[in-house]
């Protein structure tokens, strides 16, 4: 009896709506339908993206019964935070529940002033690179750019007012190169002055590297920074540990990245994991200051973050250093990734399978 309750209350709490998921269209016939003026369109869009809003009663400019109205009849959001965790550097990790009860990780970081969010893409990842937890249980679907969009807007609540949302990175779960019209279709409304506001040069878009993707993306006539996951110097070691590059390789991957570096302007990252006597001696380094001689890269090195259940080390604090080295020396451009609320097992995806384990077993 009681489990049925609770699977009523579920069905019954999920089945409004949620403002962001209506098309233009269908809102615009629900305020005729009561019979309000049109301008409640855009005092509505307001408060949900401009005024950090988080229930329709706070939208003091909309007469009460049309408050009580959109309540009844719409979710404001579609997400709910499930989990919030805030680490001691003040990164704050938050598991986010969607429509059909399937979670999300989203995470937001604070360093001077600027606020970034870090967002996902879909729900796991099909990509399955080896020493990642978003794609140990591969992927479940891709995210709406409605939710793409609310994850964004979720963090940016949690600010204080003199804050301001001002970088936003597409480094969470997911592929965002495999789901490319949705998060388009999000960060639009995301770089509207009407929307969030953002500037589309802090915006960074990290791929496992599609070709096709790329150039669409390049195509698309944004100035969205691209970041590509390179991770290895050679086909060898790169299909090793990203099973996607087997069947488009390492040439492809830099022949797009040029190709977008070419028709936006816009100086491409690549991203290398760190990972313990795999890729990061010496002779890696060279390979990859080799790989990149021509192009004016900029080179983001990740030591790995430990993933339970995975086998790889962290490199040593000399090797980093020597990879450092090597790469400057050869004349590229490098940094080395801060680690972010490492106390919350913010890395990437980790999470997120941490809560679906002890609830599994709970
Ligand atoms: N699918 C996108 C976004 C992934 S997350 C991509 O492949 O780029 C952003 C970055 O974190 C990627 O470079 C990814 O390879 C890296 N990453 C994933 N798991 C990691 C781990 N355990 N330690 C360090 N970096 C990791």
């Amino acid at each position: 009896m009681s489990t049925n309750n609770i699977s009523l209350e579920l069905i019954g709490s999920h089945s409004k709506s949620a403002l962001l998921s209506l098309p233009h269209e269908k809102l615009k016939e629900w305020i005729v339908e009561k019979k309000q003026p049109q301008h409640r369109l855009a005092q509505i869009r307001q408060w949900v993206l401009l005024k950090r809003c988080m229930a329709f009663s706070e939208m003091s400019d909309l007469p009460k019964s049309l408050r009580d109205d959109l309540a009844n009849a719409f979710a404001l959001y579609s997400e709910t935070i499930e989990v919030h965790k805030i680490a001691e550097d003040d990164t704050r990790k938050l598991i986010l529940k969607l429509e059909d009860g399937n979670r999300i990780e989203c995470v937001l970081m604070k360093e001077e002033s600027r606020r970034t969010v870090c967002i996902s893409t879909q729900v796991g990842c099909a990509m399955g690179c080896v020493f990642c937890a978003s794609g140990i249980d591969g992927v479940v679907r891709n995210l709406k750019g409605y939710e793409i969009l609310e994850q964004m807007i979720l963090a940016r609540n949690l600010l204080s007012e003199n804050e301001r949302l001002s970088h936003v990175v597409v480094m969470g779960m997911g592929e965002p190169m495999a789901n490319l019209d949705n998060l388009l279709e999000a960060l639009e409304t995301a770089c509207s002055p009407k929307g969030l506001g953002l500037s589309a040069r802090h915006i960074t878009i990290s791929t496992v590297g599609l070709p096709a993707k790329i150039k669409q993306l390049g195509d698309a006539g944004k100035q969205y920074h691209l970041a590509v996951s390179l991770h290895a110097p050679n086909d060898e070691i790169r299909s090793r540990i990203v099973p996607t590059n087997a069947k488009i390789g390492i040439n492809d991957v830099l022949e797009a990245a040029d190709y977008f570096q070419d028709v936006t302007g816009r100086q491409v990252t690549f991203e290398y994991i760190l990972l313990g006597g795999i890729n990061d001696q010496n002779d890696h380094a060279r390979e990859l200051a080799d790989l990149l001689r021509r192009r004016k890269a900029h080179v983001n090195l990740i030591p790995f973050n430990r993933v339970q259940g995975l086998p790889f080390q962290r490199p040593e604090q000399e090797s980093v250093q020597e990879f450092v080295k090597i790469l400057k020396a050869a004349g590229q451009t490098v940094t080395i990734r801060k680690r972010k609320g490492a106390d919350i097992d913010a890395a990437c995806g980790q999470l997120r399978r941490a809560r679906e384990q002890k609830l599994k077993n709970d």
